[in-house]
């Protein structure tokens, strides 16, 4: 035996691997999760519903990278807010860049309406449309993730009040189609920064003769951003926010126009809202409107599921065009939630109602094809061509609870024929390559009447419909 290739150092590298797998943590990062297979029908219906919404109301989808430079954020979300002092992910790049994952859509949006030039367009407004994952370092509980998903709409290029109007009536119309219901509207108005100049100065004067109440890092904000000290969700906080001075006392001629006339389109809608005015949301860019969504439970919990507002100086702010622009996002993760919590049934995952069995090698071979061309019909199969023992696969067929069962087996594959089996009377038949889809959609098109006439579910049905299924297979044979 060589030097170097004794027991001792083949041995090594297992007892090394084994030191690895003890020391992996298999667990996701604090406050993200998987999503996984058993929950992605509700979340397929919520983005169907959100994308579909959004091309009917003509939005362009864009996307944008989840990494920004922090700057981007710092500017426009505002230094001062919690969402860049204490939420944001931020960290040096290898070439030094200072970077964040985005907290939310409008900035990078914003960015990039700038940077493609979009601001210089002249076919004004224009919406876009956005959906993807966003990043807080919050304190995860129940509804609020580190990771989490927006779907985000802006539109860019109109300040008339009848867009806030619209931007309400699509969150609206989400939520109709998503069929939660009991739904609340918050509206208010947090007026222009010109506005705000003397309403910040009442606000600071309040806070400071209520300091000793505030926790020490919301004293901290007083003097900075004593407007994002109402984003809090601490119960003492809110206490002292009650009896603050309000932003909507307090606005200018036009704010007031402008709120007066986004009410009167949202009676004339019979949208349900309530004006809140301790609403002013926590990015610096508002101006304007404001609003949120929420859902309450019988105990009286509130969830947030979206909201959004005006920021008609944040383009120009940022070296653009000077642009006027509205738009609101809703929590993909919240909407999920609020499905399960009210009991949504809709949004179960289609069950195949079509099992393809095989046998042999070149069964195998022309199952593949047959599949493709089933799929290509809009026919919803089921398989596990892995699988090469037929009462295995029968079974299989049964668990998943298919209506019809095709075989394919040495003889089929060699006269390119198919068995269909029902699986329900367990009669079959064996017809030619060329009639299955026809065949296939007649069979599918009885047993889903006999489903509707009676209301039953295929396992229920067991024998009642056996006798139903022969007679018209008999009668279909003669
Ligand atoms: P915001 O950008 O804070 O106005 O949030 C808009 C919506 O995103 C909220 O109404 C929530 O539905 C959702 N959202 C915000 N933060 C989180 C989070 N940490 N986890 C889950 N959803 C969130």
């Amino acid at each position: 035996m060589k030097k170097g290739s004794t027991k001792k150092t083949v041995k090594k590298p297992v007892e090394t691997r084994r030191k690895v797998r003890k020391t992996v943590a298999l667990q996701s990062v604090m406050g993200m999760r998987d999503i996984l297979p058993t929950n992605q029908s509700y979340w397929q219906q919520v983005r169907k519903v959100l994308e579909h919404e959004a091309e009917e109301y003509g939005f362009s989808r864009i996307d944008t990278p989840i990494l920004e430079l922090k700057s981007l954020f710092e500017n426009t979300i505002g230094n001062n807010s919690e969402l860049i002092e204490d939420e944001l992910y931020s960290f040096s790049s290898r070439s030094k860049d200072e970077v964040a994952l985005r907290p939310e859509m409008t900035a990078g949006k914003v960015r990039a309406y700038i940077e493609h030039g979009m601001d210089a367009l002249t076919n004004q407004p224009l919406k876009l449309f956005s959906i993807g994952p966003n990043y807080r370092y919050d304190k995860p509980m129940d509804g609020r993730y580190r990771e989490f998903f927006q779907a985000d709409f802006d539109i860019f290029g109109e300040m008339d009040p009848v867009l806030d109007a619209q931007v309400i009536q699509i969150a609206h119309r989400v939520l109709e189609k998503l069929e939660l219901t009991d739904i609340q509207f918050a509206v208010n108005s947090v007026g222009t920064p010109e506005s705000r100049k003397e309403y910040k100065k009442l606000l600071i004067a309040y806070f400071e003769s209520n300091k000793v109440k505030l926790p020490s890092k919301y004293r901290n904000m007083i003097e900075t951003n004593p407007m994002g000290i109402f984003d809090s969700k601490d119960d003492k906080v809110l206490q002292v926010c009650a009896g603050a001075p309000q932003a909507i006392d307090h606005l200018d001629k036009e704010s007031r126009e402008h709120f007066k006339n986004l009410l009167e389109y949202l009676d004339e809608l019979e949208l349900p809202y309530v004006i809140n005015p301790q609403l002013v949301r926590g990015m610096d860019y508002y101006t304007k409107t404001v609003f949120e969504i929420y859902s309450t439970d019988k105990n009286g919990n509130q969830y947030a599921l979206g909201g959004g507002g005006r920021f008609d100086r944040l383009i120009g702010d940022l070296g653009g065009e000077p642009t006027p622009a509205i738009g609101f996002s809703f929590g993909l993760d919240r909407l999920v939630l609020e499905m399960k919590r009210i009991g949504a049934k809709n949004y179960k995952p289609q069950v195949p109602r079509v099992y393809l069995a095989q046998l042999g090698e070149l069964a195998k071979k022309k199952s593949l094809k047959i599949f493709a061309e089933l799929e290509n019909a809009g026919i919803l199969i089921a398989e596990s061509f892995g699988r090469g023992n037929l009462k295995t696969q029968l079974r299989q067929a049964n668990k998943i609870g298919v209506d019809i069962a095709l075989i394919i087996g040495q003889k089929e594959a060699l006269d390119d024929t198919i068995i269909i089996k029902n699986m329900v009377s367990g009669i079959q038949e064996t017809i030619t390559k060329e009639k299955i889809i026809s065949v296939l959609k007649k069979e599918l098109k009885l047993s889903e009447d006999f489903r509707k006439k009676n209301g039953q579910t295929r396992r229920v049905v067991g024998n009642v419909v056996k006798e139903k299924v022969n007679r018209i297979q008999r009668k279909k044979r003669k």
